[in-house]
């Protein structure tokens, strides 16, 4: 018997294609479905849709396809709402993180002469690339928003994220009340000395060095970035002035503790730094910030290397 061109389609174009009946018998099951399952038209039709997969979700399929007899509409399901139904395997690389073939679905009437639903008819579209798509696409976007708040030359922080991050936290303590927060402003000694003596690469080689050692005294909820050229902002949640005076008196130890070494010379170097706390209803982050920056004023006039906390009279230095 001569195969009609609408049968030769449904079999060989690649896309799944199966019909059920209400008793969710398969009644044809197309050339892909039988690829991909490794299941022949053969042995699938006649059978139930449920008992050759028995892992399919089938309280759900089965209400998705009843719906189709009732409703006499067809219906759809994307890979958005439900990655797959039949655990088929893709032929992609493995690494996209994505397991099984990822698929949408259109369920659509069946109507015999008399305008009956007999079945319902299945399309299963391989929606793996998509899948795999949208993935790289987000993974990608991650890494651009993680990059754009990040400074450059040192890899902490840099000064828009730090200004955000410190707004949050006001936002956060205005709010609810928490424990206030310290801020901590550091800012390298007679640094354009070392770019002269030893050169603008070695200076580099010193900022990154600078920003590792003060990270190595970094708690996990503090914030560390480079605010300007060789100036470096910490905010200290929950942290009061005792708790953030003794916190700059380790970044300043760990900085100047060794010498930066780049190639046969050793640098010595040095930060003196300013600390503020900030006083709910009564600081801004502007207002902290220049506060801080009045501590680290009093550290360089007081002779460098050293830190002042900001007191509302005067910057002491203790
Ligand atoms: P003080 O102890 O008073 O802070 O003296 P200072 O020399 O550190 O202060 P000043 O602000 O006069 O100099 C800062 C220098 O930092 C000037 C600038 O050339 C240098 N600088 C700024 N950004 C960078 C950078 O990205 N790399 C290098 N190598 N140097 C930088
Ligand atoms: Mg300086
Ligand atoms: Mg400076």
């Amino acid at each position: 018997m001569a195969v009609s061109l609408g049968d030769f389609i449904v079999s060989e174009v690649n896309v799944g294609v199966f019909v059920v009946g209400r008793d969710h018998r398969l009644q044809l099951w197309n050339r892909f479905m039988a690829h991909h399952s490794g299941i022949s038209s053969e042995d699938a039709i006649g059978h139930s849709l449920f008992e050759l997969f028995p892992d399919l979700p089938q309280k759900w399929l089965a209400k998705k396809i009843d719906s189709v007899f009732v409703l006499k509409n067809s219906a759809f399901t994307s890979w958005e709402q439900r990655p797959y139904l039949f655990r088929f395997a893709h032929n992609r690389p493995i690494t996209g993180g994505i397991d099984y073939m990822r698929q949408n679905f259109t369920f659509m009437p069946v109507k015999n002469d008399a305008g009956e639903i007999e079945a319902v008819a299945v399309t299963l579209i391989d929606a793996t690339d998509s899948a795999i798509y949208q993935m790289m696409m987000h993974t990608a976007m991650q890494k651009l928003e993680e990059s754009s708040n990040r400074d450059g030359l040192t890899g902490v922080f840099n000064r828009r994220y730090v200004d955000m991050r410190l707004h949050d936290e006001i936002q956060r303590i205005d709010r609810y009340h928490v424990d206030p927060f310290s801020v901590l402003l550091f800012d390298l000694d007679h640094f354009k000395k070392i770019n002269d003596t030893y050169g603008h690469v070695a200076g580099d080689e010193v900022l990154r060095e600078v920003a590792r050692r003060a990270q190595a005294v970094l708690r996990e909820p503090d914030v560390f970035g480079r605010y300007g050229g060789e100036e470096f902002v910490l905010i200290l949640p929950q942290t009061d002035l005792s708790g953030a005076y003794a916190a700059a008196e380790r970044i300043r130890f760990e900085i100047a503790a060794d010498t930066v070494a780049s190639g046969d010379e050793r640098i010595t170097v040095t930060a003196s730094i300013g600390v503020a706390q900030y006083q709910p209803g009564v600081t801004s982050a502007e207002k902290i910030l220049s506060m801080a920056d009045e501590a680290l004023y009093a550290s360089k006039h007081g002779g460098r290397n050293r830190v002042t906390v900001y007191s509302p009279q005067q910057p002491v230095t203790p």
